[in-house]
């Protein structure tokens, strides 16, 4: 049967909910389109307030200059030069605020989608996308989980995720179905055997959306290799399920082999392209990917801003919803991201140096983080931790079968029940670690739950949540002190 799906022409509607399906273009704004694409056209038909009674007539930013060889360490000091970005109503630039403060379409205005698009086609070259903004990625995956799933559909994902997102699904009916990791992320050969032996008839439709973090997964912090990321495409090609690519560290890297010689030559969008890992968007050539960008984690969260890149046939249907729904991002956030990738601003290759000399100083943070976690913690025994590639997290491992009180039971009360009281014992260290004054997240608060809020018991799951989920994005004192807050801690909780 999987041969046969292999040859079988993709049915994007196939994947669509009954309520993508269901859903009705709103009425008004498709004679306002039209309105748009004509130029001259008189509209008196929409009730849109008129510009010269807006009371904004000019919005400035002052922004750090990207000419500085290393423009966030001169914007941290203070010593850098600065640039004024700036929208006007009346006078030239990249947008009028007579356009970004009107109504628009739900995909967003297509200056920063042009922008937007550019920086898309320099990164990861997807062959026939479209690109439609959101309010960042939470916005992005709320609407992606309302074209997709259904009541009773099962999605997959990895077994520890931003459950933030994950809990968002289950009032919608959509069931998780969770996917061993490594450390290395997602394992490929645990998604295909949970396909491989899907049976509808017990388990219900076999899973057609998968949701992943491929960089920085949250919580642990792991990154998908080349080799992985293949393997999950193709299983998705063989059975047909549409990667929900929700990437927001994917700017975030670190240890990059960024080429002096390619900056150069070609700019830094080039030299961070080439280094930079292979999206899901860039090797999708059938369509099935929907990659979900934010700026939340590169410029601002409160700019409530982001991108989805997918087909044309879902990104209609995702204009649909926003058009009957949020109606687009606010016009504020749009003039400010023209002028800083278009117009006098940054431009793209600007964007990509901020970011570039961004991965440095969170890698400045990271290196900082694992070297005092080695020095204060890891010497303990008691905790270990890989170094993170990417992203904000470090996913620290507590060694619990080192606590007097640990109990692993031989006899198991039935297969796949938990078998060690491992969930108990970080329950008691969280606590414990939030009277001394620190916060780490848990790992059970990311483990998948089912509609009720529990962890299910059949699947070992609390016998391996001895993991807290740390940031290292704080400042060098917030990293010396919280670490040395957890030792403490840690050799507190071991030695009672
Ligand atoms: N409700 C009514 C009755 C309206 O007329 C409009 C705007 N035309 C809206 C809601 C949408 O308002 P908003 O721009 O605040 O989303
Ligand atoms: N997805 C993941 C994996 C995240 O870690 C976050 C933020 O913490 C989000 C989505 C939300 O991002 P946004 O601010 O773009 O909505």
């Amino acid at each position: 049967p999987v041969n046969n799906l292999k040859k079988r022409q993709l049915d994007l509607s196939r994947h669509l909910s009954v309520e993508a399906k269901a859903r009705l273009p709103n009425p008004i704004k498709a004679i306002w389109k039209v309105a748009q694409v004509k130029p001259g056209t008189i509209n008196m038909g929409n009730g849109d307030p008129h510009h010269t009674l807006y009371p904004v007539c000019e919005m400035n930013f002052i922004v750090p200059s990207v000419s500085e060889s290393d423009p966030v360490q001169a914007w941290r000091a203070g010593t850098g030069d600065q640039q004024i970005i700036a929208s006007y109503k009346d006078e030239p630039c990249a947008l009028s605020l007579r356009t970004a403060l009107a109504y628009g379409a739900g995909a967003g205005l297509k200056h920063v989608r042009d922008a937007l698009a550019e920086l898309n086609d320099r990164i990861h070259a997807p062959p026939k996308h479209m690109v439609s903004l959101s309010l960042g990625n939470a916005d992005a995956l709320t609407k992606c989980y309302r074209l997709l799933g259904d009541p009773g559909d099962s999605f997959l994902c990895e077994e520890f995720t931003f459950s933030a997102m994950t809990n968002a699904a289950l009032p919608l009916g959509i069931k998780w179905v969770p996917i061993r990791m490594d450390k290395d992320g997602l394992i490929p050969s645990d998604m295909e055997k949970i396909l491989a032996n899907w049976d509808e008839t017990l388990q219900g439709k076999r899973p057609h959306v998968l949701y992943t973090i491929p960089c920085s997964q949250n919580p642990t912090g792991s990154t998908l290799s080349a080799e992985r990321r293949r393997q999950i495409y193709d299983l998705a090609h063989e059975y047909d399920i549409i990667i929900l690519e929700d990437d927001p560290y994917f700017f975030l890297q670190y240890d990059l082999d960024i080429q002096t010689t390619t900056i150069e030559s070609y700019g830094y969008t080039r030299a961070m392209a080439d280094v930079l890992p292979r999206s899901f968007l860039s090797m999708d050539y059938d369509g099935r990917v929907m990659r979900l960008d934010s700026f939340s984690k590169i410029l601002a969260p409160g700019m409530r801003l982001g991108w989805v890149t997918c087909n044309d046939f879902f990104a209609e249907k995702l204009d649909m919803l926003t058009d009957s729904s949020s109606q687009h991002p606010h016009g504020l956030g749009q003039a400010f991201i023209s002028e800083l990738l278009g117009g006098e601003g940054w431009g793209i290759d600007g964007f990509m140096k901020w970011v570039s000399s961004l991965c440095r100083e969170y890698q400045r943070r990271r290196d900082l983080f694992m070297d005092v976690f080695r020095r204060e913690v890891e010497s303990s025994g008691l905790a270990s931790a890989e170094t993170p590639k990417s992203g904000m997290f470090v996913w620290i491992k507590i060694n619990v079968e080192r606590h007097p009180r640990y109990r692993k039971s031989e006899k198991l009360d039935k297969p796949g029940a938990p078998v060690t009281n491992t969930a108990d014992l970080m329950n008691e260290l969280f606590r414990k670690l939030l009277d001394c004054g620190l916060v780490m997240m848990p790992a059970s608060t990311f483990a998948i739950v089912d509609q009720t809020g529990r962890i299910p018991t059949d699947g070992h799951i609390t016998d391996r949540v001895n993991f807290f989920r740390a940031t290292f994005v704080g400042t060098d004192e917030v990293i010396e002190d919280g670490l040395k807050i957890f030792a403490r801690g840690l050799e507190e909780f071991f030695c009672y």
